[in-house]
């Protein structure tokens, strides 16, 4: 009598791992869900889905797309704490250069790129750690540059209820660059005021320190 099988030593064995194994059960389904449809688009376009690197495409775009629109998930809020602006600071607080990468609503590529947040406190005052959480949020969903600028500068008004608060945001978008007009390295800008900011002095003072940090 042999007990002899075909099979490895366990510790041989090519371990099985699931793709999905971080997620919980319904958002396994829905990704599941994503994928099929994914691979349905693949076998469209003729592609040859026995190729190696096409294999798990299908899984893999579904997982990068609830990678890249997080902030749309409920419970994906940051949490922004502020606190008492105690030293009565009346200047303005600046974080420049805080980089990100959002998704073009309309073409489903990246648009990235850098924004510059700014705001001048009443009573509270926020860590300035929680600045590019809050670009973050709004930047990982499909989007479109201007309503991102809108939605963090409102997010600041409304959180902090600043004297004013301004945000700039400076970005390179693939549609533009990769299809279309196809114009590599042409430069968005937008920009969203709240409060004080409307004032002249004041938004050449944003634009004065921004300079510095170039
Ligand atoms: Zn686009």
């Amino acid at each position: 009598m042999s007990t002899k099988t075909d099979r490895l030593p366990t510790h041989l064995e090519e371990p099985v791992v699931d793709p999905l194994a971080a997620f919980d059960d319904k958002e396994k389904a829905r990704l599941k869900r994503v994928a099929v449809h994914v691979r349905a688009i693949l076998e469209e376009l003729d592609l040859d889905l026995e190729d190696p690197n096409l294999q798990n495409t299908d899984i893999r775009v579904a997982k990068m797309y609830a990678e890249m629109f997080h902030g749309l998930r409920e419970g994906n809020e940051p949490r922004v704490t502020t606190f008492p602006n105690d030293e009565g600071y009346s200047g303005m607080v600046m974080e420049a250069q805080i980089p990100f990468y959002s998704m073009c609503s309309h073409h489903l590529v990246p648009f990235y790129g850098h924004a510059h947040m700014a705001y001048v406190p009443n009573d509270q005052i926020v860590g300035l750690s929680k600045l590019p959480r809050i670009l973050e949020f709004y930047a990982k969903r499909p989007q479109l540059q201007e309503r991102l600028t809108e939605q963090v500068v409102t997010y600041l008004e409304r959180k902090l209820k600043p004297q004013g608060a301004m945000v700039v945001i400076e970005a390179r978008h693939l549609c533009v660059e990769m299809r279309g007009v196809k114009k590599p390295g042409a430069v968005t800008v937008t920009s969203a005021i709240r409060g004080i900011f409307h004032e002249r002095p004041i938004r050449e003072e944003f634009l004065d320190l921004l300079q510095k940090t170039r």
